[in-house]
């Protein structure tokens, strides 16, 4: 780039959200430039080879949508695999199917049919609702998630496949929580595994880098470069407008009050065995494990005896912890206070000239990928620039 020359953008942050921008302005004619404060790209969804296996560092991700104007997209840039995510859940010593469905009630209750499973369900249900003290069902609305969990599935499914598990994972009592979270998880009557409904999902073909790296071929990239230090009070001068995903709270230097986070950090471990649980994700449900869940990173990419022919294997506990500063943000906690913060913010966001808020951490929503996707190319769609 020429001396004096500005970028049209300058993007902070390389997740998603970023790197996608990032591709469809470069496809515009736009110059951007990419930062990242971590030493490499791709945000959350960037991978480490270990083993010859790519090891999701910061969670597992599962690429999942209806949107076929994304799936397409992605599909562009990187193929992607066949895998379906089925979760196993382990409760003491015993394994469940996810999401709840009638392998589940069957490995609860012996129930074989559906009918089975709803009249249990439904008894269950009723009893809960008595507990609570709720005659009129029509018109209940559950106020938190133990409400919503208890009214949806009853009494046993939220012992053992939800209150832990929900509590470990926010660090909260379920009572304390939006119901909208457990509101991701399907509840079937078939004998379906597959954890999302989405029409489309898969793993791309050689890991996520591979779709990082295609969305930002041809862009110049700045790792290790942490925007608050390096540009916060001169990026005028270096681009025309600030693409900005980094937490909204920090940006206006926290001058309404700190959002709240949760966060997960990861113990790696390298197991000199080809196959340790048989599965990409199996989740701990009782609080006395202090992890989650464990990752077993192959089964993302490696099917049938492909999984048998690399001789080591990668896990990873993913331990839950509440979020202080100098850590990775992951989730926001979307209870009223927070919420109501969140929304302090983005009326600032709205007033910021040239800036454009964007991703998990500068919306302050629980996003999953494919939506960040689908909304950087709403913005890129037709004749119109952000
Ligand atoms: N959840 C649960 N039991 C499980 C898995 C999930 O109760 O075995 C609940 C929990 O409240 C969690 C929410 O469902 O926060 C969403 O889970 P998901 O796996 O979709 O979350 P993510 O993968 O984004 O962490």
């Amino acid at each position: 780039m020429k001396e004096m020359e500005k970028y049209d953008y300058l993007i902070v942050g390389s997740g998603l959200y970023g790197a996608t921008f990032a591709y469809f302005a470069k496809r515009k004619g736009k110059n951007c430039l990419v930062i990242d404060k971590r030493p490499h790209v791709g945000g959350n969804v960037y991978c480490e080879q270990i083993e010859g296996i790519n090891v999701h560092k910061y969670g597992a991700h599962i690429f999942h949508t209806s949107d076929k104007k994304v799936w397409d997209f992605v599909n562009t840039i990187v193929s992607f695999n066949r895998y379906t995510n089925s979760p196993i859940a382990r409760y003491k010593d015993r394994l469940y199917n996810l999401p709840f469905n009638m392998n589940t009630f069957y490995q609860l209750w012996g129930v074989t049919t559906p009918e089975q499973a709803i009249e249990r369900i439904n008894m269950q249900r009723r009893e809960a609702l008595a507990e609570m003290g709720i005659t009129d069902v029509a018109s209940f609305s559950p106020a938190n998630l133990e409400e919503q969990a208890l009214s949806l599935v009853g009494r046993d499914v939220y012992e053992v496949l939800i209150k832990g598990y929900t509590e470990k994972q926010w660090g909260r009592p379920c009572r304390e929580l939006p119901p909208f979270i457990i509101m991701r998880l399907p509840l079937r009557m078939t004998f379906d595994n597959n954890y999302f409904n989405d029409s489309y999902q898969g793993i791309p073909i050689g890991g996520y880098n591979k779709l990082i790296d295609g969305l930002l071929d041809g862009v110049e990239c700045k790792t290790s470069c942490d925007f608050f230090t390096v540009y916060r009070d001169n990026w005028r001068d270096v681009a025309q407008k600030l693409v900005y995903t980094g937490p909204v709270d920090q940006y206006f230097d926290f001058r309404l009050g700190r959002l709240d986070w949760r966060t997960v950090y990861f113990k790696h471990y390298v197991k000199n065995i080809p196959n340790y649980q048989g599965n990409a994700v199996v989740n701990y449900t009782d609080v006395e494990v202090p992890y989650t869940r464990v990752i077993e990173h192959k089964h993302f990419e490696m099917f049938g005896p492909d999984v048998d022919k690399c001789p080591k294997t990668v896990v990873s506990e993913e331990y839950p912890a509440e979020y202080s500063e100098g850590m990775e943000p992951f989730y926001p906690v979307n209870n009223i206070r927070n919420n109501k913060l969140a929304e302090a913010y983005q009326q600032m966001s709205r007033q910021e000239d040239d800036v454009l808020f964007g991703g998990r951490l500068g919306c302050y929503k629980y996003y999953d990928m494919a939506p960040v996707i689908g909304q950087v190319m709403q913005l890129w769609a037709g004749d119109s620039e952000p």
